[in-house]
């Protein structure tokens, strides 16, 4: 009896979890249509996330009179267009389903500088010192800070080799100047993940922080569906060393990667932004 009782209730919470999901999933689409037809001018249910989005990253920089409301105003079609033009898809000013794809592509949570090729924030967002020390604050599911320890060593090598720096890891309790650690979605910063996979601070902040809520992975040949650690630490390294982000897609510093893929030698790209930056 007990077991016939739980079968239904378990049937019933099923079929409760079904229907929920294909609600989501068809006011989802709905919506995404609907952004798909809206013109300058228009407003719609739904463009008050694209903006929030486009402001996250940089893209839509609103005044008094527009707001992160539901009107597609004349700030939101200039912060596409820049947003299209960097991704290099059609520049059409409008919600088309190529950047409907793009904004759904997991990405790095710091926001694009907006320059082509490797770029740099602004000055004087440099370190003095060529001898940078960091430190693990914990580790996630997967990994101890014993096995993180190596990773992370190999991502500061790819600078190192192509820089004036050195880096060494030091306990957490030493002083050092990069800070490493993975946290939830709000973690006191004022920055919340949402599907970023991670995100650094520019020098001399020294802080980088990995969303906990992915899978992480160090081998992402093997597991498809999580993130290499160390191809994103490469990444989030170059932002704590100065760099910006690249429009150069096969760049380590292209704020674009998905999971199961693997990035973790610079490009010329690259090389040529960390030097720039730091010359000697
Ligand atoms: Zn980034
Ligand atoms: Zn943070």
């Amino acid at each position: 009896m007990a077991d016939k009782l739980s079968t239904q209730l378990f049937g019933t919470f099923f079929l409760f979890f079904v229907l929920q999901l294909s609600v989501i999933k068809s006011v989802e689409l709905e919506s995404v249509q609907n952004l798909e037809q809206a013109q300058k001018g228009d407003t719609m249910n739904g463009v008050n996330q694209i903006k929030k989005y486009l402001k996250t990253y940089g893209y839509y920089h609103h005044d008094t009179k527009h707001t992160l409301d539901d009107q597609f105003d004349d700030p939101l079609e200039s912060a596409l267009k820049t947003y299209q033009e960097y991704l290099g898809i059609d520049v059409t000013g409008r919600i088309d389903s190529d950047t409907i794809q793009a904004m759904l592509t997991p990405r790095c949570g710091v926001p694009d500088g907006l320059v082509s090729n490797y770029s740099f924030p602004g000055a004087p967002y440099k370190w003095r010192t060529r001898n940078l020390a960091w430190s693990i604050r914990n580790s996630v599911t997967g990994f101890t800070e014993a096995t993180l320890s190596p990773i992370f060593a190999e991502a500061w090598k790819s600078w190192a080799d192509v820089s004036p720096f050195s880096f060494r890891e030091v306990k957490n309790n030493v002083r050092h100047e990069i800070d490493i650690g993975f946290f939830p979605n709000n973690h006191g910063d004022g920055n919340p993940f949402g599907r970023a996979f991670a995100h650094a601070y520019y020098p001399t902040d020294g802080r980088v922080h990995f969303n906990e809520n992915w899978n992480w992975t160090s081998n992402p040949t093997k597991e498809k569906s999580k993130v290499d650690v160390q191809s994103i630490a490469v990444h989030e390294f170059g932002h704590a060393l100065g760099l910006d982000h690249s429009s150069e897609k096969a760049a380590v510093m292209y704020a674009f990667f998905n999971p199961g893929i693997m990035k973790r030698d610079l490009t010329d790209d690259d090389k040529k932004g960390i030097k720039a930056l730091y010359p000697s």
